[in-house]
């Protein structure tokens, strides 16, 4: 094998996408394998930590300017702790990982690594609120929660150990912490739309799909190329269930005692395995202008005679464009050819590459190509820094489209069972249907053609007066007197099936 062709991508999207994705994940070097016997745990590279920074730079300064502070909490929870908020014990029971020995001693009491951490913030959030003036109490942390699941390695996607935010946040009423719910959601859409050039479905959980102990769970869903739905954040109202479990009370204005209404919300790294499963090709990772580390790779073209002006043009250019901010490397070794180093940095997702040969010194241009179609475009030199905004913007946008396209042309209806599982075994995508909100009906289809229902519709009105079970539902948008496309039952939701990661 020749070393062109190890340096490229081998798979093919469209036919094998796991091992496409295994193969851009790892050559692209964003993540490896962790040790042997550690199936589930990655090492993530350079280049795929800097994805992940993108993520925390944005999401963190939304949520700062929204009123957020970070905290940091222990990566230990006692036993006894999460005890007391009895669905997240049934809820994560068979995925908690458990230390029981620190040193030589064994513990009095065994010690859960957190597989979330609503159990030990909200104990300290109880101590911290008194009275209705310390609400809102909005806490977030950056760190890594393990969840044993026992599945093959999808590096970002499926993985025991994972990074994410979590946030945690207590209020005086339920119309507060519902808004809170949403300001988060929102705030995650925002980066798939934003930063990540990806359109999602917004929607609620169904009732048994729901965080544990959440009233109600608000998702953002991507949906894949390959016509799978990414669960890409979720954002719950939790209603008073744990302030109750943790006592978080607060007096209110006229000193009576209330209960806390509260919130948690998280976006895990899985955002990374939904960004480049999106956007990337059979010639390797496809980034999007917002997080590529390097925006613009500039390539020079010479022969013996030439090389000297072609490499001080070439940095000129460079220089100017670093000025004006924009991350710019200039590939200047010898020992590489241009047509090497053009794959090299295909396969690496470098949104935008400059050609500068003899013929771009002497007219004073610049030639550029965009890294998702090849599109090429020669311009004046003069206009550099304006010109490769503008390439920048226009990558992103056909990035945006292209996954739009997606989303649009796979929402299909059925009216059978039969045509639920047909549709989404040929096609993919969602299959919207009406549904009598029976779990079983769900398992029906699940069994065959291992579809879910990813969501519901949400409403995102206000709350209206007390909290009742489900007061954010939306009402169906299928016709009243539909029937559930599977049992036949009178329909109460309009739920949207697909396969998912
Ligand atoms: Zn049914």
């Amino acid at each position: 094998m020749s070393e062109d062709q190890e340096l490229g991508i081998t798979e093919q999207k469209e036919y094998n996408p796991g091992e496409w994705y295994a193969e851009v994940v790892e050559k692209a070097e964003l993540a490896s394998y962790g040790p042997d016997g550690m199936g589930g745990f990655i090492v993530t590279r350079p280049r795929g930590y800097s994805l992940w920074e993108s993520v925390q730079d944005n999401l963190d300064a939304w949520f700062k300017e929204t009123g957020v502070d970070n905290a940091y909490f222990p990566l230990f929870i006692p036993e006894s702790y999460l005890e007391r908020e009895k669905d997240i014990v049934e809820g994560f029971d068979p995925e908690v990982a458990w230390v029981t020995q620190g040193g030589h001693d064994e513990l009095e009491e065994r010690l859960a690594v957190r597989p979330t951490s609503e159990s030990i913030i909200a104990p300290y959030m109880a101590q911290w609120v008194r009275s209705h003036r310390d609400l809102p109490l909005r806490l977030n942390q950056w760190c890594s929660v393990v969840r044993w699941e026992a599945t093959d390695t999808k590096p970002f996607f499926r993985t025991k150990e994972f990074l994410w935010q979590e946030g945690h946040t207590a209020h005086e009423t339920e119309d507060e912490a519902w808004e809170e719910t949403l300001t988060r959601l929102d705030q995650y859409q925002r980066l798939y739309e934003e930063v990540f050039a990806m359109p999602v479905m917004r929607g609620a959980k169904p009732d048994h799909d729901k965080f544990p102990g959440a009233d109600t769970t608000t998702t953002v869903e991507a949906l894949m190329p390959d016509g799978k739905s990414v669960q890409g954040g979720t954002s719950h109202y939790l209603g008073q269930s744990f302030a109750e479990a943790f006592d978080l009370t607060f007096s209110d204005v006229d000193e009576n005692d209330r209960v806390a209404h509260t919130t948690s919300w998280g976006l895990s790294w899985r955002a990374l395995g939904a960004l480049i499963m999106t956007h990337s090709d059979d010639q390797g990772l496809v980034l999007p202008p917002t997080v590529a580390p390097e925006q613009v790779v500039i390539v020079p073209i010479w022969q013996e005679e030439t090389k000297e002006d072609v490499l001080q043009y070439s940095a000129e250019i460079a220089a100017e464009l670093e000025e004006a901010g924009v991350r710019v490397h200039l590939d200047d070794r010898d020992e590489r050819n241009p047509g090497f180093k053009y794959n090299e940095w295909e396969l690496k997702g470098v949104p935008l590459r400059l050609e500068i040969g003899p013929n771009e010194v002497e007219d004073e241009e610049i030639t550029a190509v965009h890294r998702p179609d090849g599109e090429q475009e020669t311009t004046a030199r003069e206009t550099l820094v304006e010109d490769v905004e503008d390439h920048l913007d226009e990558v992103f946008a056909k990035l945006y489209a292209a996954a739009e396209e997606t989303l649009e042309e796979n929402v299909r209806e059925a009216d059978s069972p039969e045509e639920i599982m047909g549709t989404i075994g040929q096609h993919g995508g969602y299959v919207r249907t009406p549904w009598c909100g029976d779990e079983a009906c769900e398992e029906a289809i699940k069994e065959k053609v291992h579809a879910e229902i990813v969501a519901v519709p949400l409403d995102e009105g206000d709350a209206e007066g007390e909290h009742r079970e489900n007061a954010h539902r939306a009402e169906p948008i299928h016709e009243e007197g539909d029937e559930c496309t599977v049992c036949g039952d009178p329909a109460v939701e309009t739920a949207y099936f697909a396969q998912s990661y």
